[in-house]
């Protein structure tokens, strides 16, 4: 096995582990291979193991990565910041956008969505810890969005996404994920479709699942360190 199938199934394996620590059925996290600045062979021997759900952020590094790998059914996922003059193509090769913030956005890939395909999946990007810095709608403006987005029936609105602020304790960690999970019941009861709470990255996997995460965005895990970041 390669190096990086086992580093697959070792998250996989710790993703089962942290279900049955949290008192959750397994199989109900979903692991999202956040594959940006690697290479389209690394990704297809992910595939191999397995693996179909993949994140990247930067549009034209995916786009050469799809179009290498178009020979498998893999399941693409944006999670960057969105500019509106990428969506048409946002709209025509992703599954999955988890960085949906403005209404603007959603209506343009709403209207390039091709109709006879399945509706795009989007979930709504929140600063659940209010940084100046950072994307994503606030809290008290989701309602306000949800409403405006839920008539659109190219997009499938699927849940949340969130980014903690960077915490130092865990504590402060684990009250970033829970007012999410709070959040995420809430938005049960306007849109009682929704099933996905996109949070937990490789420093904080256990806690966001824990804490009620359905999807875990793992990248330097398992394919190693980008630009040597820390995280
Ligand atoms: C890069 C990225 C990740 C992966 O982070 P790691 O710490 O490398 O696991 C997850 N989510 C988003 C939105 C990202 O941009």
């Amino acid at each position: 096995m390669t190096e990086i199938k086992k580093r697959l199934s070792d998250i996989v394996q710790q993703i089962c582990e942290a279900e049955v620590q949290a008192g959750r059925p397994q199989g109900n996290v979903r692991l999202l291979a956040v594959s940006k600045t690697w290479p389209a062979d690394m990704l297809r021997q992910l595939a191999e193991a397995g693996q179909q759900a993949f994140g990247e952020n930067y549009l034209q590094e995916a786009l050469a990565k799809i179009a290498q790998l178009d020979d498998l059914a893999l399941e693409w996922h944006f999670i960057g910041p969105i500019q509106s003059n990428k969506t048409r193509d946002i709209a025509k090769h992703f599954h999955w956008i988890h960085s949906i913030d403005r209404l603007k956005i959603a209506q343009r890939l709403n209207d390039q969505r091709e109709p006879n395909e399945a509706p795009l999946n989007i979930c709504i990007q929140v600063n659940i810890d209010q940084e100046d810095t950072k994307s994503g709608i606030a809290a008290d403006e989701l309602d306000s969005l949800v409403t405006a987005i839920l008539p659109l029936q190219h997009l499938k609105l699927r849940g949340l996404m969130i980014i903690p602020a960077p915490h130092n304790s865990e504590d402060q960690q684990r009250q970033s994920f829970h007012k999410a999970r709070e959040l995420f019941e809430q938005l049960k009861t306007l849109a009682p479709d929704v099933d996905t709470l996109s949070m937990g990255m490789s420093g904080d996997m256990q806690l966001a699942i824990q804490e009620g995460s359905t999807m875990v965005r793992i990248g330097t895990a398992l394919f190693g360190s980008r630009n040597r970041q820390t995280r």
